[in-house]
C-alpha cells in the first residue's frame, strides 16, 4: 500500500516509466538504449541498454523501495539522475514489472519479477550484457489511476517528447524508440551537441538559431536560440536542462519568454534548447518525486543569466531574420504553375518585337519599352554599385527599386533582399522610443495647433491619469473637458502621425494594462502602439536617398531582421536560389 501510494507520485502516467528506466540505463553507463511501447505504454514499455548491469544478488534490493545504489556522495552532491530509490518498487507495484540483468563480465543474466507488489524469486535468463526492463498492464492495480490517463496517441506522443528531452541532454548515447505505437525512431549517436539538437529540434531550427554561451558567478547557459522569425504556436519546442536534466520549470520557461518580449506577438512562442550548469549544491532537485521541477539557491541570478544572456545573444544578431526565408521564398516560385502559353498574335506580340533595352534604359524611363507596363515599380534612376568593400558591411545591399509602394528591393554583394518598409521602419521607431526612454529623453515636437481628439469620458480619464508617464514617451497630452483630450506635443520621431488614432489606440491599451504598474515597465506595449503609428505607412514612394538609410540604419539597429509582431522585416533571396529557379545550377 505504502508503494502504491509512493507511485501516484512518481509514476503519473506512461511517460514518467519510460522517464525513469532511461534515466537508470543513462546512470548505468549505457551507451545504447532501445525503448518500445505498445497502447500507448499502458499494455507495454521495455527499455534496453547495454550499461553496467546488476548483480544477481542485487535484483530483490533493487526492486525495493529506497533501495539505491546512487547515494554514496550524499544528497548535497548528486551526479547521477536517480536517487531516490523509488523508481523500480513504486512501478512493481501498480504494474507487472520484469528486470532482466547480465553484469558486464558475467556469464549469465537473471531476471526478478514483480507483479502488482508482489516480488518472484531470481530466475536465470539468457541475455547479452546490460538491463532490460519490461512493464506490462500499467495501472492495473490501480484502476483509478487507469481512468485518468489520456487517449493512447496522447500517451504515446508524451513518451516520444520525454525521449527527445532525454536524448538532447545525452547525445553520445544512440536511443531508438519502436513500438506498435509508432514508426521506428533512431537517434544515431551524435558527433556534438549542435547534430543532436539537428536530429531532433530539426536542422532547419539549427540554420535559424544562434549560439548562446553566457556565464555569470559560475552558473553557465549554452545552448541554441532561435531566432524571433522562427517562433511556433505552443511551447513544446523549448527545452530546459539543469545538470543535463531536463525540466519543465515554470521559472525558465517565463525567463525565455521575458527575454523575447518585445520580439514577437504574445500568443507566439520561442524555439530554444538551452542548457544551465551549475555546481550540484546550487540546485534542489529533490522538490518532486519526478523531478521536473527543481529550485536554485540564487533563482533571481539564474533568471537575469537566462534573460540576459538570451537578449545579448538576440542583440548580437544583429539583422538577421530567418534565413530559410528565402528558401521558402524559393520554393514559393519553383510551386507556381507554368506560365500559359501565348500566342503569338495579337498585342503581346509587340512585346516580343520590341528591341531589347540597354541597361542605360534604366536612365530614360519612358523610353523602354516596359515603360507603360501596369507594374508599380519606382526604377531606380541610377543604379551605382555599392563600392568595393562595403558589402561586407553592408548585408542589406544597395536599394534598386521600390514596389508595390512598400517593398524595397535591394541589390547585395550575392543576391537580392525585399524589405517590407512598413515592418522594418516599424522597428526601428521602437527601437528609437526605447532608447531614448532608456536615456531619458524622447524629442518631442510641438503642435502648431492642440489637436483636440473626442473620446468617451473613462477613456479621458485613464489618459489624464498617465499623462505624467505618458510625457516619458514623449506624448504630452491634457484632457480637454470631460468627452476629449488637447494633444499638445508628440514624439518627434513619429512623422506623419495621425495624432487622433494614435490616442485612440493608446487608450484602449490602457484600458487592458494593469492600472497600478508604471508604463514603463509595459514598455513594449506602449512603445509598440507608438511605433505602429509613426512608422512608413505602406503606400508612401520612398525616395533613393530614404531608402538606403532604413536600410543602413536596420544595419546597424539591433533586433530589426523582425518587427515588434515577430514577422520577418525582410527576406533574402540568393543569387544561387535564383540560378536554380531559372535551371542556371
Ligand atoms: P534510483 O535510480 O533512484 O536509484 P530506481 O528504483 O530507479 O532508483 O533503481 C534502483 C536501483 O536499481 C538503482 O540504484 C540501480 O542500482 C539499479 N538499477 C536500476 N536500473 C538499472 C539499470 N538499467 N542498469 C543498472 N542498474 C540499474
Ligand atoms: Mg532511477
Amino acid at each position: 500500500m505504502i508503494n502504491r501510494i509512493a507511485a501516484g507520485e512518481v509514476v503519473e502516467r506512461p511517460a514518467s516509466v519510460v522517464k525513469e528506466l532511461v534515466e537508470n540505463a543513462i546512470d548505468a553507463g549505457a551507451m545504447r538504449i532501445e525503448i518500445a511501447t505498445a497502447g500507448g505504454g499502458m499494455s507495454l514499455i521495455r527499455v534496453t541498454d547495454d550499461g553496467i548491469g546488476l548483480d544477481p544478488d542485487d535484483l530483490p534490493l533493487a526492486v525495493e523501495r529506497h533501495c539505491t545504489s546512487k547515494l554514496d556522495r550524499g544528497l548535497d552532491a548528486i551526479g547521477t539522475l536517480g536517487f531516490r530509490g523509488e523508481a523500480l518498487a513504486s512501478i512493481g507495484s501498480v504494474a507487472r514489472l520484469t528486470l532482466s540483468s547480465r553484469r558486464r563480465g558475467a556469464d549469465e543474466g537473471w531476471s526478478i519479477a514483480v507483479d502488482g507488489g508482489r516480488v518472484g524469486a531470481p530466475r536465470p535468463v539468457a541475455m547479452s550484457e546490460g538491463t532490460r526492463v519490461e512493464v506490462t498492464d500499467l495501472f492495473f492495480a490501480t484502476p483509478a489511476r487507469l481512468k485518468f490517463m489520456k487517449s493512447e496517441r496522447a500517451e504515446a506522443a508524451a513518451v516520444a517528447d520525454i525521449v527527445r528531452r532525454l536524448a538532447l541532454a545525452h547525445p553520445g548515447i544512440r536511443f531508438s524508440l519502436a513500438g506498435s505505437d509508432r514508426a521506428l525512431t533512431d537517434f544515431e549517436a551524435a558527433n556534438d551537441l549542435w547534430d543532436r539538437i539537428a536530429q531532433i529540434v530539426g536542422a532547419d531550427f539549427r540554420a535559424n538559431a544562434i549560439e548562446v554561451d553566457a556565464i555569470r558567478e559560475n552558473v553557465r547557459l549554452t545552448g541554441l536560440a532561435g531566432l524571433p522569425t522562427f517562433n511556433r504556436g505552443n511551447a513544446l519546442q523549448q527545452y530546459f536542462f539543469v545538470n543535463e536534466r531536463p525540466v519543465r520549470d515554470k521559472q525558465l520557461l517565463g525567463a525565455l519568454r521575458a527575454a523575447y518580449a518585445d520580439l514577437m506577438y504574445r500568443d507566439r512562442y520561442p524555439v530554444a534548447v538551452l542548457f544551465i550548469d551549475l555546481a550540484p549544491h546550487l540546485v534542489d532537485v529533490n522538490v518532486h518525486p519526478t523531478k521536473a521541477e527543481i529550485r536554485f539557491r540564487d533563482a533571481g541570478l539564474v533568471r537575469g543569466l537566462v534573460v540576459g544572456g538570451l537578449k545579448e545573444a538576440l542583440a548580437s544578431a544583429g539583422h538577421r531574420a530567418t534565413a530559410t526565408g528565402g528558401t521558402a521564398m524559393s520554393s514559393a516560385f519553383a510551386r507556381r504553375p507554368p506560365l500559359p502559353v501565348i500566342s503569338h498574335t495579337g498585342p503581346r506580340q509587340d512585346f516580343y518585337a520590341a528591341p531589347l533595352v540597354p541597361p542605360q534604359g534604366f536612365a530614360e524611363p519612358e523610353q523602354a519599352a516596359f515603360a507603360d507596363m501596369p507594374m508599380s515599380a519606382d526604377i531606380r534612376p541610377t543604379a551605382e554599385p555599392l563600392p568595393e568593400g562595403d558589402a561586407a558591411a553592408h548585408p542589406l545591399g544597395a536599394a534598386r527599386a521600390q514596389v508595390h509602394a512598400n517593398y524595397i528591393i535591394a541589390q547585395t554583394a550575392d543576391g537580392i533582399v525585399v524589405v517590407d518598409q512598413h515592418a522594418a521602419h516599424e522597428r526601428l521607431v521602437y527601437e528609437r522610443l526605447k532608447a531614448g526612454l532608456a536615456s531619458r529623453d524622447v524629442p518631442r515636437q510641438m503642435l502648431l495647433v492642440p489637436e483636440v481628439v473626442d473620446l468617451p469620458e473613462d477613456d479621458v480619464a485613464r489618459l489624464d491619469e498617465r499623462a505624467e508617464e505618458l510625457t516619458e514617451f514623449g506624448l504630452v497630452l491634457e484632457a480637454f473637458g470631460p468627452g476629449a483630450v488637447a494633444v499638445r506635443e508628440v514624439p518627434a520621431m513619429l512623422k506623419g502621425l495621425d495624432v487622433g488614432a494614435l490616442v485612440r489606440d493608446l487608450a484602449g491599451e490602457l484600458a487592458e494594462m494593469d492600472a497600478t504598474t508604471l508604463l514603463r515597465s509595459q514598455l513594449d506595449r506602449v512603445a509598440g502602439t507608438m511605433a505602429c503609428h509613426g512608422s512608413v505607412r505602406s503606400g508612401r514612394r520612398l525616395r533613393p536617398e530614404e531608402m538606403d538609410a532604413l536600410l543602413r540604419e536596420m544595419e546597424r539597429v539591433p533586433h530589426s531582421g523582425q518587427c515588434i509582431h515577430g514577422r520577418p522585416t525582410y527576406i533574402e533571396l540568393k543569387l544561387a536560389d535564383i540560378e536554380r529557379l531559372f535551371g542556371r545550377r
